[in-house]
């Protein structure tokens, strides 16, 4: 780690907090959480109590909290496992899914409706608006869907993790519960930075991560209502309600539980503070020619996402990467590659406009007089940056 580094890619990951350290050091030396003995007994005492934490802070019973390997995994068990659900139960066959998805959500949808085996669902596409919105008009959704056909889930982010924009998961999942579609919601961005209540919220199924607010990497936790049908596709000894086999991480579990116990209780100051440091990154790049600004409120506090016409993403990243931040386009990159966002064009975005994004994502630990700094040589980065062009 070099702290005199200025980490601005929290979307990406976020540190591990002090609490969350603490409490996985304590419970690194574990034994097997399923044995019928005393040693299972005690690391099970320590995942129930995770579980129980967890679940309140989450608006949910216990019983729904089941820890995966992470928010990927917990996005495919829900997606796929719904959608086989529903399949097996009432031959639906229709995914309804927006075009600004994460590869966790939309590459299990793609696997399902477009992959190597026909499975016979069909994909019906959410709208987005120019604002970076999924478009919630209940009547004409309504008409589009009784045209597609049974619904074997719906599936909205509660938050992009490009843009930060907040998407309404609180309409499409009450537009779910009253036709009785499962509802999946991705809140790995949300959660530990936005309050999250999943009785409230009623979806079916929720998934969250632990690296996202400052717990491990590699522990997601899948919310999952107790009526939820789910066929998963992870298969094996039957933990966690037999929707994740395997056997269950109980320092990642407790790590997560502390870290978001820390997120819940210092949220708002944090995002006051986030906020503000973006706000004054925002104020550095508004006003310069072509500069196009992503993030609109409602949005994530520490989120700030803009697109440079006549730069490369890349280029922004070398040179703020040599100016000592750390810092990305934002969009899941193939192979090492980066390619024009999918979520900036599912907006209407043009793929030369797109091409030149940057997310700076702020953290709890920024530093004011980084920010500040960095806020003063932004422009004259930019600037080089469309100096060196387009790569073709
Ligand atoms: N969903 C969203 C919205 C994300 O931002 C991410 C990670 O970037 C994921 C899912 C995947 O989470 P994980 O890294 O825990 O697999």
């Amino acid at each position: 780690m070099n702290s005199s580094r200025l980490y601005l890619d929290n979307a990406a990951t976020q540190r591990l907090r002090p609490e969350a350290h603490e409490a996985m050091v304590q419970a690194a030396r574990e034994l097997n959480p399923a044995g019928q003995y005393a040693s299972g007994r005690a690391a099970r005492s320590m995942v129930e109590d995770a579980r129980e934490q967890i679940a309140e802070l989450l608006g949910a019973d216990s019983a729904e909290v089941i820890f995966t390997g992470s928010g990927t995994e917990a996005d495919n068990i829900a997606i796929q496992g719904l959608a086989f659900g529903s399949l097996a139960r009432r031959a639906a066959r229709v995914i309804a899914s927006a075009d600004i998805e994460h590869p966790a959500v939309a590459e299990s949808v793609d696997w399902l409706t477009a992959g190597p085996i026909d499975f016979g669902f069909d994909r019906f596409r959410l709208p987005v608006d120019p604002s970076g919105r999924v478009v919630v008009d209940v009547p004409e959704l309504d008409r589009q869907l009784d045209e597609a056909g049974d619904v074997a889930v719906l599936t909205c982010m509660w938050a992009n993790n490009e843009t930060g924009n907040i998407q309404p998961v609180k309409q499409l999942a009450e537009f779910a519960r009253e036709r009785n579609i499962p509802f999946h919601t991705d809140a790995v961005q949300a959660v530990g930075h936005v309050e999250v209540n999943f009785h409230e919220l009623g979806a079916t199924t929720l998934a969250a991560s632990a690296h996202k607010f400052g717990g491990p990497k590699s522990v997601g936790i899948l919310l999952a209502r107790r009526d939820a049908d789910i066929l998963s596709p992870v298969r094996g000894g039957g933990q966690e309600r037999k929707l994740r086999s395997g056997t269950v991480n109980v320092q990642g579990a407790v790590g997560a539980a502390a870290a978001l116990g820390a997120s819940v209780k210092k949220m708002e100051e944090e995002n006051r503070t986030m906020a503000t440091y973006r706000d004054q990154l925002r104020g550095a790049v508004e006003g310069i020619d072509g500069v196009r600004v992503w993030t609109n409120e409602p949005a994530l506090a520490g989120h700030l996402h803009i697109s440079v016409p006549g730069a490369e993403g890349d280029s922004l990243i070398m040179l703020l990467d040599a100016a000592g931040v750390d810092a990305s386009t934002g969009s899941a990159c193939s192979a090492g590659v980066n390619r024009a966002s999918t979520v900036l064009t599912a907006m209407g975005v043009d793929v030369a406009i797109a091409r030149g994004a940057l997310r700076l994502t702020i953290g709890p630990d920024a530093d004011a007089e980084a920010i500040g700094d960095l806020a003063h040589t932004l422009p004259q980065i930019i600037e080089r940056a469309r100096a060196a062009g387009m790569a073709y």
